[in-house]
């Protein structure tokens, strides 16, 4: 399999139950510099029963298109206004 991430598919990753339901696509993307974690977010604001966890896998198998920002490095968080727009990548 060619996987985009260096970390591996079984990685803890966290997301919020739009992006799992289908009702949004990922528009925020953040690699937090503390301890790694990928967050994949819808981008509206959200309550804690919200967040789910899934693999970056089941993330990778959702939206193909975050390959594009595979390399973002710690403590980067990259933004996309749609689908189709680039990614806008800054440090945090
Ligand atoms: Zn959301």
């Amino acid at each position: 399999m060619n996987f985009p991430f260096n970390d591996h598919p079984n990685t803890v990753v966290l997301t919020c139950c739009h992006i799992i339901d289908g009702s949004a696509n990922i528009f925020y993307v953040s690699h937090d510099a503390d301890d790694g974690m990928w967050q994949f977010l819808c981008g509206k604001s959200h309550s804690e029963n919200e967040a789910r966890v899934v693999s970056l896998y089941e993330i990778y198998a959702l939206d193909p298109t975050i390959a594009q920002i595979a390399d973002l490095p710690y403590g980067y968080i990259a933004k996309r206004e749609s689908i189709e727009s680039n990614w806008n990548v800054r440090k945090n």
